[in-house]
């Protein structure tokens, strides 16, 4: 037995623990959520060591968030399952709750992209990372939301944490590049020998049997040793990606990663520093005042609404919020729907349609570094005010980024395997254009715009 298999079956074993550490994570979360949204706004004065909702600021969006996504690449979605205190809340509500079946509405495949793309844009224009009572709004939301469901809907499961978690779909993207899962052996499994344990609580209602990779599952450990059949192991960062044109999947997580997690997210990461958001609001703000409209002009939204702290000189008109939308539409359809159509190229030259899901699937690594780059500039600008000069960093973002142009390359050129000669060259030139958008973009952030 290895160590990771000892690993696993520890993690069943020790299930009372990991649930005390889910509450206890549950309680941080609570008061880092909720305590600074009561405080006042911190005055130009505060630090992180003197300000807890400066802290909390830097622990939600300048650690946990980055570092969630980064563990999802290096553990699989361990998160989910042994830390996340939004499912905890809700296997803990679905346990004292109605324990109805679940609606046809609540299985359709693309609630993870739409929940993902809208709160990505609710939060840009809230300004989500900059203020405690916009994050209580999001995240507190998010969790009340969780916890209805989990009342609502079968007894002792997670069913938001399946269907509806706006970031269960990235998770389930970014985890297909874990080098660890939980593999079960089907056949082991049907014959069924000892040791025969209870039947363990999968919550988030996988059918254990037939589990292939470690997209869906949240690596909570509670089926380790099941049958003699269930293990965590090692395995190539490689294999789930390039094993996506032999198994049966959605489009909706190639839709994510594109629409959502590649194009979406760069407008959401760029556009306070981006040129053409300017260009865009000064065309339309000239446009509104030569026809004498002014009102857009105001800043009369509330809070909740659009950005509104008027104390602090930052408050969003009503066109910095249409602009917003824009921005971020833009870039999703100018990013997303060019990778989209490069990638429906590339599938065409290689002359199998299906291999346009397989290919997509395949700049996973871009989408997730653009992810951790886009999210780690704001740790980078928390720490900068506290008088850290961080002068490595950009050498280290050029590494990242050039590290997952390459790894998704070599996964493209991977998974055209079965495409002859001269016709893998060419759908692998327009995987290339593809990985080269995406890195124009990231470049025009930290360097062509710097
Ligand atoms: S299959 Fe289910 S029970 Fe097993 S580790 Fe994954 S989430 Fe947990």
């Amino acid at each position: 037995m290895t160590w990771l298999q000892r690993l696993g079956d520890g993690m069943r074993r020790h299930g009372r623990l990991i649930r005390t550490v889910q509450w206890l994570v549950v309680l941080v979360y609570a008061v880092l959520l909720v305590l600074p949204a009561l405080l006042p706004l911190p005055g130009s004065q505060a630090r992180l060591v003197n300000n807890l909702t400066l802290l909390a600021q830097f622990i939600f969006w300048g650690l946990w968030w980055p570092f969630v996504l980064l563990s999802m690449v290096l553990f699989g979605r361990l998160w989910c399952g042994v830390l996340c205190p939004e499912g905890s809340l809700s296997e803990w509500a679905s346990q004292h709750g109605r324990g109805l079946g679940i609606p046809r509405w609540v299985r359709w495949g693309g609630w993870p992209t739409l929940g993902f793309c809208l709160t990505t844009l609710y939060g840009q224009l809230i300004s989500v990372y900059d203020y405690a009572q916009a994050a209580l709004l999001i995240l507190g939301g998010s969790t009340l939301a969780a916890m209805v469901v989990g009342l609502l809907f079968v007894r002792g499961k997670r069913v938001w944490c399946r269907y509806l978690c706006p970031v269960s779909g990235v998770f389930a993207l970014l985890a297909r590049l874990a080098p660890v899962h939980f593999a079960v052996d089907e056949q082991r499994w049907k014959a069924n020998t000892a040791p025969r344990l209870p039947l363990p609580n999968c919550a988030p209602l996988l059918d254990i049997r037939r589990l292939q990779g470690a997209s869906e599952c949240h690596a909570c450990g509670r089926c380790s040793g099941q049958r003699g059949a269930v293990q965590l192991i090692a395995r190539s960062c490689n294999t789930e990606i390039l094993q996506a044109p032999r198994q049966p999947g959605s489009e909706w997580d190639a839709r994510l990663l594109l629409f959502g997690v590649i194009g979406l997210a760069m407008g959401a990461f760029q556009w306070t520093v981006s040129p053409w958001f300017i260009a865009l609001k000064q065309t339309l703000a000239t446009w509104l005042v030569s026809h004498d409209w002014l009102w857009p002009l105001q800043d009369t939204a509330p809070w909740w609404l659009l950005t509104h702290y008027p104390q602090l000189n930052d408050s969003f008109s009503w066109l910095d919020g249409l602009c917003i939308v824009l921005y971020l539409c833009g870039s999703a359809l100018l990013f997303g729907g060019g990778c989209w159509l490069l990638l429906r190229l590339a599938a065409w030259v290689a002359g199998d349609r299906a291999l346009f899901r397989p290919l997509a699937l395949t700049l996973t690594p871009l989408g997730g570094a653009g992810l951790f780059l886009g999210l780690s500039a704001t740790t980078v600008k928390l720490l900068r005010y506290e008088g850290l000069g961080l002068g490595w960093v950009q050498s280290a973002r050029a590494v990242l980024l050039v590290g997952a142009v390459g790894w998704c390359l070599w996964l493209g050129w991977r998974q055209l395997r079965g495409v002859g000669g001269v016709l893998r060259g060419g759908a692998w030139f327009f995987v290339v254009l593809s990985n080269g958008l995406v890195g124009v973009g990231w470049w025009l952030q930290f360097w062509g715009w710097g």
